[in-house]
């Protein structure tokens, strides 16, 4: 195996080799740009000494090969006493982990060879100055000294001579400097600064290599979700330097705007300084324009650079450059980061340039940036008060009065307030309070801490860690700097995107993007933006390009027509059990429970023409669409009153001696109802099935809408599903008697409906059995979220606030198998029931609509396993769509 690359021999698309910044130096140095010449350690090796603990064997010759190389182009040696080739250990893994990994500069020089820099550049001030930069660097990152030691003593240097800049220390003081931080290291790590050159490049390998495991950078990958085991490359790169006088400089550019996407000249320039001074921002950056002014040839080959490399990599690119007495050299670059919305408007931008197609437009942007922008947002113009910041935990804009507990945010919820739940931090306890608040900020706990993760679950605006802030529970009160309090009911104001918190009502602007969608803003219009514009454009692309077709989870009229106005393609689950809370709940009661035949017939009398009428609404506002509407589902305790608190009202009224048959009458029934698994108890087909009459209710209020709509000259397109099959058996039993009753009303209405009827499947039996199940059902819809949490035994309603933080944490997961689909386990099932079901019946008709057909990287998933539809809750198909959209392009 080969474990290093000279940068001739590297390239752009081996990222997982040479990480990102190895992999893009010799993209550059084949493009003929100016790179400092130098090689590059793979990832490969980086495993190995991170596995074992130990350098693969062949390293160290084969890095002694590539120096060799390396010092004959450059005519010098590493180290040479009289004409140092000092070179750079830099990390760089295949995603950038901006800070999180070592870097060591100036290695090459010593106690000799500083002076032979020091003639060669002649500049002793130059070169003292590198000389004590190595040894803070590398006595800091290699040989673990705490690095305000160093810092310490470099403040003490310059107030010693009542400076205030670096700069200002002559080659003397440096000289200084350095005696005192080789002392510093002789007493910290116990060892002399190494003199010998290719030692001090060996151990800042070795460095590199370890500074993949350190906390921070564990913590940064799990966060940002990249696997633990990649490993990082390291490249050794011939030093240039922008500290060598005016003349010199360092600098960043990108290629446009990241946030706007606009072309033009974007960047930060630092004259007489390295790249460190820049981060550190000891001195103040000009502008990027400037440059032209103080040194017009390097500007105009930047610029032209700068054009090279967009066209080449055909995106936005982000460039770190250092100018070296008026010789301009390319440290690195890469496809930057940009703001969402940028990320649209770049895209757009770069197809009206002819650099790209539609196809890769699509893959220049995705569902979560679209989702970014469809929240709504503070008003920048609205005059603020912020008082804290913490991480942005859970995007979006919430505004409400303080609580401190869950109790008090429920029960001032339940009366109309709005409230945000402020805690220290968040716990199970509190999940009721989280759900009943508009947003969560706590003062404690990181990205993934239970108010985070909890809250990005529920997709509820959340700021968490803002430790400025001093919350204290048991007085109901928080302190904000400065020492002002916010007293439960005082109105808060907090912004997920960028973890500010504010006093008082911020006001909250609308998406333009979701306005757009909605229909109150026409992209094209005068008044459209360009970013309406964008998202215009990019969702055209999307629904050229996509099979799936996108459906929305919607249970009402309201729901169903803004799910069509944000491009739904029909209905793909309609809940029927939310159209019997409210005032029909009694009904439902009284159903359950039923003594006589006759009771019960009256009570389905009276449900029979409010369910028509639900219907009727929907297939209106789905005219010519698929509508699929699942028979009653929940287990029945969910229509009934709560065991607990009827027991203690029977209790009382038997006390106070107070009639209370009706009480007790329904107590029984609860008794009796009672499970202690509902979600796998009495519930879906299994009612049809026990309650006589329910199911075929519900049929035929189906059918009459159907016929009605018929009559009235609709186009009724009802899909008639069973949830929690587990047997063909079940399906055609509840089968049969649905046919039966369609057949009824065809006859008394006169109308043909053509009615379809299908499955869920959300049980592993019923997948393990598709073959058979496809016998009785013209369609499978997976239920991917029953079918989760019966694949993996989670109790779906639990476990994301019980024990999931844990595992997020330990790694078991990188995110809940409730949000992503867990394709290993629960996805194969889904794989192999869509084979075995279209093997019986050829066209079957497959969706999703368990929460998944909403995220996107399930519903990459569902288009490769070949479903026909994802359906999804209204307020994501625009995500859905795209995502559609990019799996297929
Ligand atoms: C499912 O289980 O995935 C589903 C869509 O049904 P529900 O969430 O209503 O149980
Ligand atoms: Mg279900």
């Amino acid at each position: 195996k080969k474990f290093v690359y000279d940068f001739t021999e590297g390239n752009k698309e081996l990222k997982d080799l040479l990480g990102g910044k190895g992999a893009n130096l010799a993209e550059m140095t084949n493009l003929g740009l100016p790179v400092p010449p130098g090689f590059t350690i793979t990832t490969e090796a980086c495993k190995v000494y991170l596995e074992s603990g130990e350098e693969p064997a062949a390293l160290r010759d084969e890095v002694s090969a590539h120096l060799d190389a390396l010092e004959a182009k450059m005519g010098k040696k590493l180290g040479q006493a009289d004409n140092p080739l000092l070179v750079s250990v830099r990390s760089g893994a295949k995603f950038s982990m901006p800070g999180m990994m070592d870097t060591v500069l100036n290695i090459g020089l010593s106690d000799k060879s500083v002076q032979g820099l020091a003639k060669q550049a002649g500049d002793d001030r130059f070169a003292w100055d590198s000389y004590r930069r190595l040894i803070q660097m590398f006595g800091k990152t290699v040989l673990g000294v705490d690095g305000e030691l160093f810092e310490d003593a470099l403040d003490a240097a310059k107030a010693a001579k009542k400076v205030t800049v670096d700069t200002e220390l002559e080659a003397a003081d440096l000289k200084r400097l350095v005696t005192k931080f080789k002392k510093i290291v002789k007493t910290e790590a116990g060892r002399d600064f190494p003199q010998d050159p290719r030692e001090q490049m060996d151990l800042a390998i070795e460095a590199v290599f370890n500074s993949w495991n350190t906390d921070r950078a564990k913590l940064y990958r799990r966060q940002e979700r990249i696997p633990g085991d990649l490993g990082t490359a390291v490249n050794v790169c011939s030093m240039v330097f922008g500290n060598l006088g005016p003349d010199s400089g360092t600098g960043v550019a990108f290629t446009r705007d990241p946030a706007s996407g606009h072309q033009g000249v974007y960047g930060d320039y630092l004259q007489n300084a390295q790249g460190e001074d820049v981060v550190a921002g000891i001195r103040n950056t000009v502008p990027l324009a400037e440059l032209e002014s103080i040194d017009k040839t390097s500007y105009d080959q930047l610029m032209q650079i700068m054009a090279t490399l967009e066209n080449h990599y055909k995106d936005l690119c982000d460039i770190e450059f250092t100018i070296e007495r008026g010789q301009l050299w390319m440290l690195q670059t890469r496809v930057g980061k940009r703001t969402a919305g940028a990320a649209f408007r770049i895209a757009t931008q770069l197809v009206d340039q002819g650099l790209i197609d539609e196809a890769e437009a699509l893959q220049r942007v995705n569902g979560a940036q679209l989702a970014q922008l469809m929240f709504p947002k503070f008003d920048e113009e609205a005059k603020v008060e912020q008082v804290g910041r913490g991480i942005a935990a859970s995007p979006g804009a919430a505004v409400g009065k303080a609580v401190f507990d869950s109790y008090t945010a429920v029960k001032w919820s339940r009366s109309g307030e709005k409230v945000i739940l402020v805690r220290r931090e968040t716990n199970p306890d509190d999940l009721d309070g989280m759900i009943a608040a508009e947003g969560i900020l706590t003062s404690r706990g990181g990205k993934t801490s239970h108010a985070a993760v909890v809250a990005r679950g529920m997709g509820k605006t959340c700021v968490c860690g803002a430790e400025e802030l001093e919350v204290d529970t048991k007085r109901r009160r928080m302190t904000v700097p400065g020492g002002h309090v916010v007293e439960e009911g005082d109105v808060i104001s907090i912004d997920g995107s960028s973890g500010k918190v504010y006093l008082g009502e911020v006001p909250v602007v609308p998406s333009p993007v979701v306005e757009y969608f909605e229909g109150r803003m026409h992209a094209g219009a005068q008044d459209a933006d360009e970013l309406v514009e964008a998202v215009h454009r990019i969702m055209a692309f999307a629904d050229r390009k996509r099979r799936l077709r996108v459906r929305a989870n919607a249970d009402n009229a309201e729901d169903a027509m803004r799910a069509r106005r944000f491009g739904a393609q029909g209905i793909g689950l309609c809940r029927t059990e939310h159209m019997f809370l409210g005032d029909r709940r009694e009904l439902v009661e009284r159903l359950i429970l039923a003594d006589t035949e006759a009771e019960r017939q009256e009570s389905l009398k009276a449900l029979l023409p409010m369910q028509k009428q639900d219907f009727v609404e929907l297939f209106s506002a789905m005219d010519g669409l698929p509508v699929t509407i699942r028979l009653l589902d929940p287990p029945l305790h969910e229509f009934l009153p709560d065991i607990t608190e009827l027991s203690v009202r029977v209790a009382l009224a038997e006390s106070r001696q107070e009639p209370h048959e009706n009480e007790l009458r329904l107590l029984q029934a609860v008794h009796r109802l009672h499970e202690q698994n509902p979600m796998l108890g009495l519930r879906g087909v299994r009612l049809g099935l026990v309650i006589p009459g329910l199911f075929t209710m519900q049929v035929r209020a189906i059918a009459e809408a159907a016929a009605e709509r018929k009559n009235a000259k609709g186009d009724p397109r009802a899909e008639i599903m069973i949830p929690l099959v587990g047997t063909v058996q079940e399906l055609e039993i509840v089968r049969e008697e649905a046919d039966q009753v369609i057949a009824e009303v065809e006859a008394a209405t006169g109308v043909k409906l053509k009615l379809s009827i299908g499955t869920m499947i959300e049980l592993p039996r019923a997948a393990l059995t598709a073959g058979q199940i496809a016998e009785a059902a013209e369609f499978f819809s997976f239920g991917t979220n029953d079918l989760t949490q019966t694949v993996w035994g989670f109790s779906r309603d639990d476990v994301e606030a019980s024990f999931f933080t844990a595992y997020l944490e330990k790694g078991i997961f990188g995110v809940s198998p409730f949000e992503t689909i867990d394709k290993d386990g629960v996805g194969s099932l889904v794989r192999a029931a869509a084979k075995a079901g279209r093997e019986t019946r050829p066209d079957l008709k497959l969706g999703v609509c368990g929460e998944h057909g909403g995220d996107p990287e399930s519903v990459h998933f569902f288009h490769e396993v070949g479903l026909d539809y994802v359906s999804c809750s209204p307020f994501r198909i625009p995500v859905a769509r795209l995502e559609a959209g990019r799996a297929a392009s």
